[in-house]
């Protein structure tokens, strides 16, 4: 099982690894002569290609760069709006066109791709629409459709939706806003123009709308039928994108928008414009993961950065990190008006002088966590008279002490002060919320420390805006109260994966974050798993390393003689060249043949020819310098090179292995010889020159009977 397991992680690894295609020598010339590549892309298809802060992203970019790793093309974007690039594309001003659906009569200037995505239907409806159950809840309802749209026919043919045709799809949301119909059905593209203009009034999305007989709309690339080494080659590209790869694209562009399902949000007209005109400075606690903190490219990330990108996302808002070294630098930010608000904050009495705090959106469990051998606690008091950690300037540690005048509460720096103090005894406990504490027990003090138990407090995390700014305040609550408990917890559970037991309430898990014990348990689980895994993906690392070790070795050697190759050799010898024209410096090259190799063969056999052969490669490699190369170049011919000598000192070098050859005494057959021609590097020398030189003067050798040395 663990075999088949290794194997199995090396399988995969190899899968990880390949991800480079394979391309024909004359695609290979076509991007070596093409490396840049002109690509017509829109500016305002959301979300495959558009503008975010003056920055063109979407899927189209993700994947172009991802063709771009693959093939080793470069591509020079021509962003502009549909009509512009499909007539540049048309007159051959670009050679690609992105988002491109396959019609026949596109057919004579265009090369298609196969499709990288289906433009989903969706469904529309208003919130007091009450709760959509598929295509059912539709039947003698009215439903607004642009005419002509392609799946118009298969709507009709049910005969159970009251339809109601649109020229424009500006009219038809209108309808729909004001209750002249009760749904629409709009394309996924449209859909950002949608959210932005009517979906805070009173619109939800209700479903994608999935017809059985009917394709989606097909995004594919467009090249120039030029070009068709082109189109083979992104289509290779497009071949080499996983399943995996295909769907964190499709998550990351697509997904969040067919995701939303918020309920809707009423904006007045301060509110609105206050959204259109500002950016909302905010400012978070820098080392407060899995809450929130700063990802290794320094950008917010944690629980509060979802919820930010969902309110950016429902709210249509400019959110702007303002960052800070620390909490503390962070709360003087706020008070000297260099952020409007804090992402995630307790509501204490000291802060409501200057802060002004929405409903909490955030509650979480405090736990304690001790050594492992201290006994379950049930109670805050249970650590009456012990030392207990907790976080300095936490707004907890003042309730604490005024609740619990009794408890000895030490105040340290971090988390993993607390929590290290704890392991070495100097304090009893360590209180911080469950999520923090799970979140470090995942990265270390596994097996050392546990959460011993949970106390009747809670921590109740809100938003805090500066008290003048209630516009502000406003529009955060309401962004809050929209926020569905699917949404909470799904957001939740990425940050702090809990598996639930059946049969619990789910609406309220969340809030209240299970006990303690499930948290152990898991915690100890994924420990352990994540252990184990390391451990055999560790294994399975140095397999392949030995694996890949011993490949190289046999892709460098000669099987027989175990000397190196003729494939080693050359390139030894390239590598030569191109140092000695470097620096100058010249080197030796040998090459040795056995006399009358043929006759031992003739007489003896071929097995007894294949043992004078080892022992002669033997004599060859341990009368050679350190520094010098040893290989056997084909059949009974051997070649050594001599880095950085002269040509006496090759000499010298081959007398003594004429000598050490002409009197050994080979197995069976007694006396042998072999002739060498020698020679020395030159300026302006190839591979094949330098050979041809030895050669020529291992002919020499030959010529002059045999058992000799010549140079060229
Ligand atoms: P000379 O070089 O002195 O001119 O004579 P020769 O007999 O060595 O020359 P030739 O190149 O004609 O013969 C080389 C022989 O080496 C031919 C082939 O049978 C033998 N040979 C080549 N590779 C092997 C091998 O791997 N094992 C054995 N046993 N023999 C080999
Ligand atoms: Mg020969
Ligand atoms: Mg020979």
């Amino acid at each position: 099982m663990k075999r088949l397991l290794i194997l199995f992680l090396f399988i995969l690894s190899i899968q990880l690894n390949a991800k480079t295609i394979t391309l024909t020598e004359e695609e290979k010339e076509f991007i070596k002569n093409n490396p840049v590549i002109k690509v017509g892309i829109m500016p305002d298809f959301t979300p495959f290609s558009y503008y975010i802060k003056n920055t063109p992203v979407g899927f189209e970019h993700e994947l172009l760069n991802i063709l771009s790793q693959r093939t080793g093309l470069m591509f020079e974007k021509k962003i502009d709006k549909w009509t512009t690039i499909y007539t540049a594309f048309k007159n051959k001003e670009v050679d690609v066109i992105t988002s491109i659906s396959y019609k026949k009569f596109r057919e004579p200037f265009t090369t298609f791709t196969s499709s990288y995505y289906d433009i989903p239907i969706m469904i529309f409806v208003r919130d007091d629409f009450g709760e959509y159950k598929g295509i059912k809840s539709l039947e003698g309802k009215k439903v607004g459709v642009l005419k002509d749209v392609f799946y118009i026919k298969e709507l009709e043919k049910m005969g159970t939706i009251d339809l109601v045709y649109y020229d424009t799809y500006e009219e038809l949301t209108k309808d729909l806003v004001f209750g002249k119909i009760d749904a629409l059905m709009q394309n996924l593209t449209n859909i950002n123009y949608l959210i932005k203009k009517n979906l805070y009034s009173n619109l939800k999305l209700a479903s994608e709308l999935i017809l059985p007989n009917t394709k989606k709309e097909d995004l594919r690339l467009g090249i120039i039928p030029e070009k068709p080494i082109l189109s083979s080659i992104l289509q290779k590209g497009l071949n080499s994108i996983t399943k995996k790869e295909k769907e964190e694209l499709v998550t990351k562009w697509i997904g969040s928008i067919k995701e939303y399902k918020g309920g809707h949000i009423e904006l007045d007209k301060d509110e609105k414009a206050y959204l259109n005109t500002k950016v909302i400075k905010y400012c978070i606690n820098p080392d407060g993961l899995p809450f929130e903190g700063l990802n290794e490219e320094k950008e917010h990330s944690g629980i509060s950065s979802d919820y930010y990108s969902l309110f950016e996302k429902i709210l249509s808002a400019k959110f702007e990190l303002v960052k800070t070294k620390n909490w503390n630098e962070s709360i003087t930010f706020i008070k000297e008006g260099k952020c409007n608000m804090l992402a995630l904050g307790m509501e204490t009495y000291e802060r409501k002088k200057y802060l002004n705090f929405t409903s909490s959106y955030l509650d979480v469990p405090l736990v304690v966590a001790t050594k492992v051998d201290v006994p379950f606690i049930n109670h805050i008091l249970d650590l009456e008279g012990e030392k207990v950690g907790i976080i300095k300037g936490d707004a907890f540690v003042k309730i604490l002490r005024q609740k619990y005048p009794s408890l000895d509460l030490v105040e340290v720096e971090n988390i993993n002060e607390g929590l290290d103090r704890v392991k070495k005894g100097e304090l009893f406990g360590f209180i911080d919320t469950l999520a923090s504490i799970g979140y470090e027990f995942q990265q270390k003090y596994f097996g050392e420390l546990k959460i011993a138990g949970k106390i009747s407090e809670t921590l109740k995390l809100s938003m805090a805006v500066v008290k003048e700014d209630t516009t502000l305040l406003n529009i955060l609550q309401k962004a809050i109260n929209s926020m569905t408990n699917e949404l909470h917890r799904e957001i939740f559970h990425k940050w702090i994966p809990i598996k639930y037991e059946k049969g619990v309430n789910y609406d309220l898990v969340w809030k209240i974050a299970i006990t303690s014990l499930i948290v152990i348990l898991l915690v100890i689980y994924w420990n352990r798993k994540i252990i184990k895994t390391n451990k055999l993906l560790e294994e399975a690392q140095r397999k392949i390393e030995e694996k890949n070790k011993e490949l190289e070795k046999l892709a460098t050697t000669d099987k027989l003689t175990n000397l190196y190759n003729r494939r080693k050799i050359e390139e030894l010898l390239e590598i030569e060249i191109n140092r000695s024209e470097r620096f100058n410096h010249n080197f030796g090259l040998a090459i040795v043949d056995i006399d009358k190799f043929k006759e031992v063969n003739d007489t003896y056999g071929h097995q007894v020819g294949d043992k004078v052969l080892k022992e002669i490669a033997n004599i060859l490699n341990t009368n050679r310098r350190k520094t010098d190369f040893v290989g056997r170049y084909g059949g009974e011919e051997f070649v050594i090179i001599c880095p950085e000598s002269s040509l006496e000192g090759v000499l010298r070098l081959m007398e003594i292995f004429k000598e050490k050859i002409s009197t050994h005494k080979f197995y069976e057959v007694g006396d042998k010889t072999a002739s060498f021609g020698v020679t020395i590097s030159q300026k302006d020398d190839t591979i094949e020159s330098i050979l041809k030189r030895a050669d020529d003067a291992l002919y020499q050798a030959k010529d002059n009977g045999r058992n000799k040395i010549e140079y060229k």
